[in-house]
């Protein structure tokens, strides 16, 4: 798995250990954090390496599936790395692709909702197009991304690979980035800290936030799969950011104020998954509550707070 050290992946990883799997984590660090993975050290059925998904991979052995996780993922993330954003979608992909294809193992894609950009069709459905600005300063990760699908599918045609695309809507849960820039880990930061919530824009544009147990479980089921084209893979339950604020402030009993800044270029008004294709084809529905999901998402920043004041 590239990209295991990271939110996500560090948590794929568990639910794969979980069934019985062995895991190769392959991570270069960028954006993941070897915490993530600590717990995981001493399972004889883990193993990792660190190292950059950009250059050629080889791995001993048989290999069953590649999952291809790498990538930054917050836009702060990538507006900081725009060229080595497109470099893990586009190189990185390919070699995941390349040791896929060597192994005779299947692949999975985790691509994102950004593939629709500030899309014209609500809810999101997989066959809708998207509405992508290529040259705004979010193409780097949106295009990578959709260069990543459309490479995906290539070597499905051209090489019968058996491929998975899953398009993640926001995900959110323990082991966020606490300063990674995104809503969840920013609202909940500054109200531990008893800082005004920094809403972008007038706060009317809309997110859908799904838990990352949840997530993981429809990424689990989609590689057992045989659905080659995209599958949306997030939690329907929409909201505006201004009511995610309402949230988090009446979970927290924050009385912090809202402080108002510009919204960042291209942010996409609306964001909410149609998960008819999940649900029909692999089962799979979001089940945890969006205030049980923050609970434990505060818990766990609480605790890595403390940690933090404690060394
Ligand atoms: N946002 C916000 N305040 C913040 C961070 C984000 O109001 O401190 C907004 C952002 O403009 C976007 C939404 O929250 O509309 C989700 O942003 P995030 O960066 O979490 O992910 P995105 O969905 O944009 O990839």
């Amino acid at each position: 798995m590239s990209g295991a050290a990271g939110f996500i992946g560090s948590h794929f990883c568990d639910r794969l250990m979980a069934e019985g799997h062995q895991v190769l984590g392959l991570d270069n660090f960028m954006t993941g954090d070897a915490r993530n993975l600590e717990h995981l050290g001493a399972n004889p059925s883990f193993e990792f390496r660190q190292c950059d998904v950009c250059d050629p991979v080889a791995v001993d052995g048989p290999v069953d599936a590649v999952l291809h996780l790498a990538s930054f993922a917050s836009p702060k993330n990538y507006l900081e790395h725009p060229i080595e954003t497109l470099d893990v979608g586009s190189a990185g992909t390919r070699n995941m692709l390349e040791l896929a294809r060597h192994k005779q193992a299947r692949f999975l894609l985790t691509s994102t909702s950004e593939c629709y950009g500030d899309p014209l069709v609500h809810p999101q459905v997989e066959t809708y197009w998207g509405n992508v600005n290529p040259v705004g300063a979010r193409s780097c990760y949106d295009e990578s991304k959709r260069y990543a699908e459309a490479l995906t599918m290539a070597y499905n045609r051209v090489y019968k690979l058996r491929t998975n695309i899953a398009r993640i809507f926001n995900t959110y849960g323990p082991r966020m980035q606490l300063d990674d820039g995104r809503v969840v880990p920013a609202f909940i930061d500054q109200a531990l800290q008893g800082k005004p919530l920094s809403v972008f824009g007038d706060g009317s544009q809309t997110r859908s936030f799904c838990y990352v147990q949840d997530l993981v479980d429809g990424l689990y089921r989609l590689v057992l799969s045989e659905e080659r084209y995209p599958v949306n893979l997030g939690n329907p339950e929409e909201m505006t950011i201004l009511e995610f604020a309402e949230r988090i402030r009446r979970l927290m009993g924050a009385k912090a104020q809202l402080e108002f800044k510009p919204l960042p270029e291209d942010d996409p008004q609306k964001r909410q998954p149609d998960i008819s294709k999940a649900k029909k084809l692999l089962g799979w529905e979001p089940r945890v509550s969006l205030e049980d999901g923050l609970r434990q998402t505060i818990e766990y920043f609480q605790a890595v707070g403390q940690e933090e004041v404690g060394r």
